[in-house]
């Protein structure tokens, strides 16, 4: 048994460090599983247009019904897909997924908005992520596609020649591009406008911060600014209360998402959600 100080910290086999290494393998496994058994699932959020109100997109948002455990949440298993790669297979199967789930809602009577899914640096890293994708869309009877991507910030800038080649590539095939968790990766203002994507989405921290913060405030209205001068549209995630909703409104901030809105829905939810939305919008 190594003491810490040796600096080599990872070889410290404490009993901790083992109960550790055998519960992430357990979990890896049952995530195998998960992925056989066909038990994970897409929750959907809408987004909705700053000024009217209207759904104007949902994004995919990834749970895992576990039988044991009842719903597990991204946070918990994403990692773990990243690191074994598993997220490749995960990430074409929620791409498939949310055009199966699109499908079904126009034959229970709804015609849905875009679907934006979220993409791990991972699979953008891939040399054959584009044909994965190009698959995926003609599985699904080669219908027009109705998926955006949203990949985030932090992990965009390395490799960028080769993700500008595949980003344009993706946006050649029909689908729109988001930059997610925007404001907390390292882009710097060349490259981003440089790179092939639609849309910023301003991260959580700052809409969370922004009512009370001067500074985040700032941040921010900066971005929504910065966005607009370069053609693309900004979206906030994270909008909880009606005073940060009043203060991107004001800004002009294109869409708002979070739980002030709505909670990410269960699959079955969704159209009666879009039906009961698209009703009020109608006696405004
Ligand atoms: P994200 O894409 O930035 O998604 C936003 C997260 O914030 C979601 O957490 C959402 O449920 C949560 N959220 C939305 N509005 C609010 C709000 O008003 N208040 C609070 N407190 N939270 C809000 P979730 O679903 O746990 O997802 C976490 C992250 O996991 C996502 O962050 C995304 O990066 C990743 N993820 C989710 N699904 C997938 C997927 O299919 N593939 C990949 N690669 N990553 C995914
Ligand atoms: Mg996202
Ligand atoms: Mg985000
Ligand atoms: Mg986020």
């Amino acid at each position: 048994r190594k003491a810490k100080g040796a600096g080599l910290g990872f070889l410290f086999y404490g009993p901790e460090m083992n109960a550790l290494i055998a519960e992430t393998l357990i979990l890896e496994n049952r995530l195998r599983q998960a992925l056989e058994r066909d038990e994970f699932v897409l929750y959907y959020q809408p987004k909705t247009n700053g000024a009217s109100g209207r759904v104007t997109g949902l994004e995919a948002l990834i749970r895992w019904n576990d039988p044991e455990g009842g719903v597990v949440q991204p946070g918990v298993f994403i990692p773990i897909l990243e690191e074994t790669g598993m997220i490749l297979e995960v990430g074409a199967w929620a791409i498939r997924k949310a055009l199966a789930d699109m499908q079904k809602w126009r034959i229970e009577g709804i015609d849905p908005p875009r679907v934006a899914v979220n993409v791990s640096a991972i699979q953008l890293q891939q040399k054959d992520f584009v044909d994965s994708v190009r698959l995926a869309i003609k599985a699904c009877n080669g219908e027009a596609p109705s998926v955006d991507l949203e990949i985030t910030e932090s992990m965009l800038m390395t490799d960028l020649d080769d993700n500008i080649l595949r980003l344009s590539e993706i946006r050649g095939l029909g689908l729109d591009i988001a930059i997610d968790d925007f404001g907390t990766g390292y882009s710097s203002l060349g490259y981003l406008s440089k790179l092939p994507v639609n849309a910023l989405k301003i991260d959580k921290s700052f809409i969370d911060t922004m009512a009370a913060t001067p500074e985040s405030m700032t941040i921010v209205s900066t971005i929504i600014s910065l966005a607009h001068s370069l053609g693309l549209k900004v979206i906030a995630e994270g909008v909880e209360k009606e005073e940060q909703a009043k203060f991107l409104r004001l800004f002009r901030c294109n869409e708002l998402q979070g739980y002030l809105i709505s909670q990410p829905l269960p699959p079955d939810e969704v159209v009666g959600y879009l039906r009961d939305s698209l009703a009020s919008v109608q006696l405004q």
